[in-house]
């Protein structure tokens, strides 16, 4: 059992001692039986926030309206939550009111999937209501109780059903199947940043294609952002996964000459940082396919986007050569600017009569390129060479 696991049976045998009962529950169960590395462990408990504030040293109030609280544990982060139950949801939003009850069972029962229905005390026996492990064996998503009710209740279970199809490799059970079907059209009630949360975990899964493809038998993309408007679209399938929303935009941005980045920044509700990654990829991708030189792109991209590009690349199925592309940036001259042997000041020296002006940045960004693409020694008397042979600036 992993470590963190272990960590977790402490704490529920904390909560023992006190006269409570507790539970490792959700998805850190569900991949613990799957043999899967687990995420964070969650665990659900019969004492309220209060009684969990009194019993541990350090417990970050996070959610104490919905029971719950984190607890630092020998280094380590816990969510601990009140065994609870929801109602009214209204208007396919977060229920208005929970009420925390005494039963695990009851807690289980208000859980979107079987997979994710189980608990596992500190016997570690499997508390398992709904057939969970069988579905787990069946590699099945399966609503918990009627499909139809549980996706009315909440929409968003829609979309959290194909990230599970896709990050477990499963499949839709066949009434699941039938209820997201009819009801994909119930998706609009969700908030954007919710379903591109799901979204982006969907398309970063390993079963990404078998993912897109229920997509597509069901409906559902006709109600996501950008899709809706062009259908077409959801026919692209990327040869790999894309690990993160800007490859995922800048993926489908070659196949549109409709939907820019900053469109789908903005339908999607995404972040400056996603859309400063997805410019940038794409910018590198145009001038790959223009036959820039390899040492020239890898030079303008951050470091980390690197690996990026060369995942989209393959994901877009274009030639590009990973071990060269990672070569070239380990065998730059230069990583920026200021590393040139020749700056700005250097330039005003050499043409000391010529009034400033852009000519400066324009020529330091030729010298940049020619070193960069090894046509020029990064060496100050080469480069002064160089501009004083090739590169005399326009006089005006
Ligand atoms: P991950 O590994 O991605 O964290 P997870 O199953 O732990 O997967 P979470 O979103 O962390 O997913 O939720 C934890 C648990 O809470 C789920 O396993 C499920 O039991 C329950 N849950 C989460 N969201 C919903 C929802 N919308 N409806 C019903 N139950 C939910
Ligand atoms: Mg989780």
């Amino acid at each position: 059992m992993n470590n963190q696991m272990e960590k977790a049976f402490e704490i529920i045998e904390k909560i023992n001692a006190a006269g409570g009962t507790a539970h490792v529950v959700g998805g850190a169960l569900r991949d613990a039986l799957l043999n899967r590395e687990i995420g964070d462990v969650d665990i659900a408990t019969s004492l309220e926030p209060m009684q969990i504030i009194d019993l541990f040293e350090k417990v970050i109030p996070v959610g104490i309206e919905h029971g719950t609280v984190l607890v630092r544990y020998r280094s380590e982060s816990f969510e601990v939550t009140t065994y609870r139950k929801e109602e009214g949801y209204e208007d396919y939003r977060h229920p208005d009111k929970v009420a925390f009850i005494r039963s695990i069972e009851e807690d289980l029962a208000r859980r979107d999937f079987t997979i994710n229905a189980m608990a596992m005390d500190h016997t570690k026996e499997v508390i398992d209501p709904f057939y969970g492990k069988q579905d787990l064996q069946n590699r099945v998503i399966r609503a918990v109780g009627d499909a139809e009710v549980r996706f009315k209740e909440d929409p968003l279970r829609m979309m959290r059903a194909l990230r599970f199809c896709s990050q477990l490799k499963f499949t839709l059970e066949e009434s699941t199947f039938q209820a997201i079907t009819r009801l994909t059209h119930l998706l609009e009630h969700i908030s954007i940043e919710r379903i591109a949360l799901e979204y982006e975990k969907l398309m970063a899964g390993k079963g990404y294609k078998k993912a897109i493809e229920i997509c597509k038998d069901v409906g559902l993309y006709r109600y996501l952002p950008v899709f809706k408007e062009q259908p077409e679209l959801i026919h692209h399938v990327p040869k790999a996964a894309l690990k993160n929303f800007a490859d995922v935009i800048t993926f489908y941005c070659e196949y549109s000459s409709i939907f820019s980045v900053n469109d789908w920044v903005k339908q999607w509700k995404l972040s400056n940082q996603v859309k400063r990654e997805a410019v940038q990829l794409s910018s590198a991708i145009e001038q790959f396919k223009k036959g820039e030189k390899q040492a020239w792109i890898v030079y303008k991209l951050p470091d980390p986007l690197i690996s990026r590009l060369i995942e989209v690349g393959f994901a877009l199925g274009y030639e590009i050569n990973g071990e060269e592309l990672t070569d070239e940036h380990r065998k730059l001259a230069i990583k920026d600017r200021k590393d040139l042997a020749f700056q700005a000041e250097d330039l005003l020296q050499v043409y000391k009569d010529q009034p400033k002006g852009p000519w400066i940045g324009k020529l330091l960004e030729s010298i940049e390129y020619a070193v960069v693409t090894n046509q020029l020694p990064n060496h100050y008397q080469s480069i002064k060479e160089w501009i004083i042979e090739w590169n005399l600036p326009e006089t005006d």
